[in-house]
């Protein structure tokens, strides 16, 4: 494409296909990519750029992304706020175990080993249970953040590109 003289080729902003802009194209024209249709505005300084003509869809991207931002943002606060739920159980038999001996004055006898072996297995059993939910919630905080994480790359793309498209 670069064969005909005078033409220059820039890349389309949203699919980024080449697009040959002949030297007819003044500085602020305006110029379609055959690919994808998106129109661009040209952008002659040091180098030839292309830049978006209308940044409508963009906005409305970046305001569907800020959505789903903060929606991501509260499921994953959500997400961390129930943690510990589980764990909370052995705390729960410990304190019992202490109220026996403490406060109710229970002595630390054959009667308080067998209960304290029954809380051992009980709070095993728990354990495995919160651990299971442990993994669960654990997955379920790597897929949140990892889409938040997106979800924020593709807003300062889309900044990016209303930026540019503010210089011209
Ligand atoms: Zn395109």
């Amino acid at each position: 494409m670069a064969t005909v003289p005078g033409t220059a080729v820039a890349r389309c902003v949203h699919c980024r296909v080449d697009i040959s802009v002949p030297e007819r194209y003044a500085h602020g024209d305006h110029i379609k990519c055959g690919g994808c249709g998106t129109k661009h505005k040209v952008v002659r300084g040091d180098r030839l750029r292309l830049v978006l003509a209308d940044v409508g869809p963009v906005r409305d991207a970046l305001a569907q992304n800020q959505q789903l931002t903060t929606r991501l943002e509260a499921d994953l606060a959500q997400a961390r706020g129930s943690f510990g739920i589980g764990a909370n159980g052995f705390g729960v038999a410990l304190i019992y175990a202490l109220y026996q001996v403490g406060v109710r004055g229970e002595p630390i006898g054959k009667g308080l080993l067998w209960e304290a072996v029954g809380v051992a297995i009980v709070s095993g059993l728990l354990l495995e249970l919160a651990n299971w939910a442990f993994l669960a919630k654990r997955h379920r905080l790597t897929v949140l953040s990892r889409e938040l994480e997106e979800a924020r790359a593709e807003a300062s793309r889309l900044r990016a590109i209303l930026r540019e498209a503010g210089r011209v």
